[in-house]
């Protein structure tokens, strides 16, 4: 899972690495020569018969070279006492890389922006002291940024279903072949592993063949399924599952929706209706991680339509760029909730933004 992403953000480790490396010896040849300097001169006072420096003396003037660079004078005095710092100039080109890395697998741009701006903030003037390694700077700063965007709206989705008012509506959102349905039966397991019992309700009335897709996944994992005729009224098919629901104390309701219709108006429309009439507790919008920024996009699009309030990520096992999962829940405001990780109906985990980021900076 995430594998490319994962060897970019190392090499960008390694890049900061090379470079704190590179300055660090040039700081200690600045030192040893400093110091073969002062035993020169020294010496030479001494064959003089002179003292080194005269009392009163004025100090020894700066050599060209060293007027030339304050920055070597700072950086080899921060060295004589253990430490190296990181000036921005370090970073340009670790930097840069890391920019093209996170484009490159699919992070949206203003996503990687604030991630870039994050670990540059962090890591500018941060003194590298010798019982730190660079490596271990660079991976808290990434840590830092990468979790400051994927949390953001995180909540404790088993507690929320702990809390609310039973029975508890889920309506599912997104379009057709991304792992919806799977999704909904998942979830279902997934319940039915906490002790909360569910029914599905297919409102996926627009599509040919929606009933039968999800009457499959039914079957396989032993949940009862309301459904209507094909043309039929979603709105209607979800408050029957909510009178199921009522009826037999049932926990969870989990209702699927159309993918897509005619126009996002025809979708808000659709949603807002639900909402007025079964009031769901959670609107989940489900895509799949290899659509990467297509994903992003269409995340985007739903919430503007009908506010969703997470997003499940499929297909994350098939995934290696990461860049949907990275940008989802900063660009919609809304948390990644849950992540598919295969075809089987357990394939489910619940996202974790602290484990994903420290598996994506875990050395191999
Ligand atoms: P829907 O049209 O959005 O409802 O899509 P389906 O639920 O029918 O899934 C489409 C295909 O994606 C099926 O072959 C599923 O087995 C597969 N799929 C769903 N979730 C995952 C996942 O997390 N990982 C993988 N590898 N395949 C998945």
């Amino acid at each position: 899972m995430f594998d490319g992403l994962k060897e970019k953000l190392g090499s960008f480790r390694d890049e900061v690495e090379e470079e704190v490396e590179e300055k660090e010896a040039a700081a200690e040849a600045e030192a040893a020569e400093a110091d073969a300097e002062t035993a020169d001169s020294v010496s030479a006072a001494e064959e003089a018969d002179e003292p080194a420096t005269p009392a009163g003396a004025p100090e020894r003037e700066s050599t060209e070279d060293e007027s030339d660079s304050p920055g070597r004078l700072r950086q080899a005095a921060a060295f004589a006492t253990g430490r190296v710092i990181i000036e921005e100039g370090d970073l340009e080109e670790p930097l840069w890389s890391l920019e093209m890395a996170l484009l490159e697998s699919d992070v949206e741009m203003s996503v990687a922006e604030e991630i870039l701006d994050t670990v540059r903030e962090t890591l500018i003037g941060e003194s590298r002291k010798q019982v730190d390694t660079t490596a271990e700077l660079v991976e808290d700063a990434l840590h830092d940024a990468l979790v400051d965007v994927i949390s953001v709206g995180q909540f404790d989705f088993e507690q929320r279903i702990a809390d609310a008012e039973k029975p508890v509506t889920i309506v599912f959102t997104g379009v057709n072949g991304v792992g919806k349905t799977t999704s909904i039966a998942k979830l279902s397991e997934w319940l039915g592993d906490r002790g909360y019992s569910s029914v599905l309700a297919n409102g996926d009335t627009y599509r040919a063949g929606a009933n039968e897709q999800i009457e499959k996944h039914a079957e396989n994992v032993g949940r009862k399924i309301i459904s209507h005729e094909q043309g039929g009224d979603p709105a209607a098919v979800i408050y029957d599952g909510v009178e199921y629901a009522k009826a037999n104390d049932v926990d969870v309701v989990l209702g699927d929706t159309a993918g897509r219709l005619h126009t996002s108006n025809d979708l808000m429309t659709q949603l807002s209706k639900i909402h007025r009439v079964v009031e769901p507790e959670m609107t989940l919008f489900v895509d799949e991680a290899v659509a990467g920024q297509d994903a992003v996009e269409r995340a985007k699009e739903f919430n503007d339509a009908a506010e969703i309030d997470g997003t499940v990520l499929t297909k994350a096992d098939a995934d290696s760029s990461g860049g949907a999962a990275i940008s989802i829940a900063h660009v919609t405001g809304r948390p990644v909730l849950f992540l598919g990780t295969g075809q089987g109906y357990d394939d489910i985990q619940e996202f974790d933004p602290e484990a994903l980021v420290d598996d994506l900076l875990a050395e191999e």
